[in-house]
């Protein structure tokens, strides 16, 4: 048995899922006749009090569209240097809206009110204006760090006070909610957009949402269209997406819990000096005296998979394939390192 732990997107759609994909009403979205695809829309707006959603193929693109949407040539986007929109979306913000980026530093991966309005640029035209900030959350480079509302708040009403324009990121928002057990509606009123993956801990095949007001989701479908991300009976995908905000959202306590007992077996490792605090379903392990690649051969050898995440790190996520047998034969192989 393979133990796959590079990512929650490995996972696989359970016999239910594919059940409700196989069943679904289709029809051609970009006519708008997808119904499913028009339910999970509306089902995803209702559920952050959000007045509108669109669904896109990825969670690159969801985040893509939401920079298009809030920036313009020549301005701004202030984020985390660690964040998944600069480091891992192929330099999009750059290619996609000729935007800037003014890259913070912060503890775990999370910045504050008072540090972004310390980077917001003057009205000088020696500088790009600032017209965006995102935040993630999860945190996946932070360890699957968690914000809670009471931080978000000040931030939006500093970017209230500046005119900006707040975007959240939240591939894996859920993960946050259900440890914090803080309302995604309470979450839809502090952000102009809001993206959520269905293909990480939520187990679906394919999908991202983008939440936004419906005058930037009308605008949303057309850089949608621009970017080739306009799909047809597009409704077998959405099903899958259904089937998950109903029956896969609680479970992702089961994933914190096996990742903070995974946690605790590598800490006890001789070479791990540090395992970031594992707040959700990520776990990043500190090396010492043992690179990232001996360390994952050894795994592989084991049959355990992991990616390297930093000169002297290795991360591991858990997931809905990853169950208390996985857990299990993790320990033991793990021992045997
Ligand atoms: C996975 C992920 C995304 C979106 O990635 P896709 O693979 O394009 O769906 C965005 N942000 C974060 C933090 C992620 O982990």
């Amino acid at each position: 048995m393979i133990i796959d732990l590079r990512s929650d997107t490995v996972t696989k759609p359970t016999a239910e899922m594919k059940e409700a994909m196989f069943s679904a009403p289709v029809g051609d979205d970009v006519f708008g006749e997808d119904p499913t695809v028009n339910a999970l829309e509306e089902k995803a707006a209702k559920l952050f009090g959000m007045e509108a959603a669109i669904f896109c193929p990825s969670g690159t693109m969801t985040n893509q569209i939401a920079i298009r949407l809030h920036t313009r040539i020549q301005t701004e986007v202030i984020c985390h240097k660690y964040s998944h929109i600069y480091l891992y979306e192929g330099g999009g913000i750059m290619s996609n809206s000729l935007a800037s980026v003014n890259l913070l530093e912060g503890n775990l991966g999370k910045i504050t009110a008072a540090q972004i309005e310390a980077a917001i640029n003057p009205d000088d035209i020696h500088a790009p204006e600032t017209t965006l900030v995102s935040l993630e959350n999860t945190m996946n480079k932070g360890g699957g760090s968690i914000y809670r509302l009471d931080e978000i708040k000040p931030i939006r009403k500093m970017c209230d006070e500046h005119g900006l324009k707040l975007h959240l990121d939240g591939a894996r928002l859920f993960n946050a909610l259900v440890e914090s057990g803080e309302s995604p509606a309470d979450w839809g009123a502090q952000f102009d957009t809001i993206s959520i993956c269905l293909s990480k801990g939520l187990g679906c095949p394919v999908g991202s949402l983008l939440l936004g007001s419906r005058a930037d989701i009308k605008r949303a479908r057309r850089v949608r269209k621009g970017f080739g991300g306009g799909m047809r009976q597009v409704g077998f995908l959405a099903a899958a997406g259904i089937y998950a905000l109903d029956n896969h959202v609680k479970r992702l306590k089961e994933d914190h819990e096996r990742a903070r007992a995974l946690g605790k077996m590598l800490g006890n490792l001789s070479f791990v000096s540090e395992v970031f605090p594992v707040a959700t379903n990520i776990v990043i392990a500190r090396l010492e005296g043992m690179s990232p690649e001996e360390f994952m051969k050894k795994l592989d050898e084991q049959q355990i998979k992991s990616v390297k995440f930093g000169p002297d790190l290795v991360r591991f996520v858990t997931h809905l394939n990853f169950g208390d047998e996985e857990l299990g034969e993790f320990g033991k192989r793990i021992s045997m390192i």
